[in-house]
């Protein structure tokens, strides 16, 4: 890392940061724009959809609250915990103590970042899925931990595979991220493939976290399930929701972490020194999210899936063939022969001005896909394939 006139050194936490590697992309498709193209971009994971409008109209009320002027309690207010715990009874029938098994985030982001910093020193080893999402990689590095990549690969549904971790890697794991469904492949996790993770977890002495960022999001009428319902699964880790997909409030910044209550208590704890939690307005309006109505978590599960349908149809017409997804609004597609994922999706930008996420940007293992998100309408969707069609690539 650079500084203009090397006075300012920026410390060796800052420097061992793993590259943006989308940054890039999105420099590509700036400047593919700035020539005045229409630019489809379907490499970006931010929920095109407006918030409900009854979780608007709370903030609106709540933001002339006086009590919410003066700063919120430290670990935030006890209704909104109290939301979470019920929203998980409904869902997933799982029980949570809202006072000791949650702790509220500045969106999952924040505590999936957070938890490596609470949990590994120096010299230990995380478990990290590749291809995945790249924000586990940043948490890691900042704990001045090591990562040991577990392949996700098409033949095993996108799950690792924990038989073919070595055993000096195991002994020195102390956490392992996992996500489904999954981003960037649209994976989604079984009961038994998490029964199987609590087995590992506990015989090895790893902490689980679970990100569940698209729980709400899974198609062909099958509910994805919360690694909570696992047995035991309390015991070993936490799992990391977020309202910003299931309510389209990526930039309210709300998630939570849940779960086994000394990780809980990490978190909060390292919480209390970066933070005084968030505007007690943007509390309640999330408490509305989670407690209130939830036909717009149907409708918008509906949505994605009438893409989806959309996309593939589009993708049959011109002979590009993969698998749909079973959840989240990520589709994981194999590039033709000949390319690298980045060689195609920067044939695709320059030639058919559609932005596609190169699947190297999530690991080495990610090489040979690039990801293509819902999140544009069916017509676009569309559009996008049969720009790409015309290339005459299938
Ligand atoms: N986890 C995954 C896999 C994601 O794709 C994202 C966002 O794109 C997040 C977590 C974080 O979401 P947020 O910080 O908005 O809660």
């Amino acid at each position: 890392m650079e500084t203009q006139t090397g006075f300012i050194q920026p410390a060796d936490r800052l420097t061992g940061l793993p590259t943006q590697f989308f940054a890039k992309l999105v420099a590509k498709a700036n400047a593919q724009a700035a020539k005045g193209r229409d630019v489809i971009n379907l490499g970006q994971g931010n929920p095109d959809q407006p918030t409900p409008a009854n979780i608007v109209s709370k903030m609106q009320e709540a933001a002339a609250n006086p009590l919410y002027h003066r700063y919120p309690p430290f670990s935030g207010f006890p209704f909104l915990k109290e939301a979470v715990a019920k929203r998980y009874k409904e869902d997933y029938n799982v029980d949570l103590d809202p006072t000791t098994e949650v702790a509220i985030l500045f969106g999952g982001k924040t505590g999936l970042i957070e938890i490596s910093q609470c949990l590994l020193n120096p010299g230990d080893v995380c478990l990290v899925p590749d291809p995945g999402y790249p924000d586990y990689w940043s948490g890691v590095a900042l704990a001045g931990a090591d990562m040991h990549f577990m392949p996700l690969k098409a033949e095993r549904g996108y799950l690792p595979d924990y038989a073919a971790i070595d055993e000096e890697t195991r002994r020195k794991a102390k956490l392992m991220f996992l996500n489904y469904p999954n981003n960037p492949t649209g994976a989604v996790a079984s009961a038994e493939f998490y029964a199987e993770t609590v087995d590992f977890a506990r015989r090895s002495g790893i902490a689980v976290a679970s990100d569940f960022a698209y729980g709400a999001l899974g198609f062909d009428g099958k509910k994805p399930i919360s690694f909570l319902q696992t047995p035991g699964a309390k015991e070993v880790g936490v799992e990391f929701y977020t309202l910003s997909k299931s309510y389209n409030m990526a930039g309210w910044r709300v998630g939570f972490a849940i779960g086994n209550p000394e990780i809980v208590s990490l978190i909060n704890l390292i919480q209390d020194h970066y933070y005084c939690s968030l505007f007690g307005g943007i509390q309640e309006a999330a408490a509305e999210a989670l407690a209130g109505p939830q036909q717009s978590v149907v409708e918008l599960n509906a949505l994605y899936e009438r893409r989806r349908e959309a996309l593939f149809g589009a993708l049959e017409r011109i002979g590009w063939k993969a698998d749909r997804p079973g959840g989240s609004f990520f589709c994981w597609l194999p590039v033709p022969n000949g390319h690298t994922s980045e060689s195609f999706a920067d044939l695709v930008l320059q030639e058919a001005d559609v932005v596609v996420a190169p699947g190297v940007g999530f690991g080495s293992h990610g090489e040979g896909y690039v990801r293509l998100g819902l999140l544009t309408s069916e017509e676009r969707l569309i559009e996008a394939v049969d720009r790409i069609g015309k290339l005459g690539l299938f």
